[in-house]
């Protein structure tokens, strides 16, 4: 599955992306339920360093 590469995220927040609605989002804190759907989110910044 390609992945675009989405607009970076201000430095210090991470980005998230929702397994459900596929919705991505920049956040400070750690979030584990999209706000739109209420949906599992993946932790794409953290993956990508680890
Ligand atoms: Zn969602």
């Amino acid at each position: 599955m390609p992945i675009n590469d989405p607009a970076p995220c201000a430095e210090g927040k991470d980005l998230y992306e929702c397994r459900e609605c596929l919705t991505r989002l920049c956040s400070g804190d750690r979030i584990t339920s999209c706000p739109d759907c209420g949906g599992r989110v993946e932790n794409l910044s953290k993956s990508r360093l680890e």
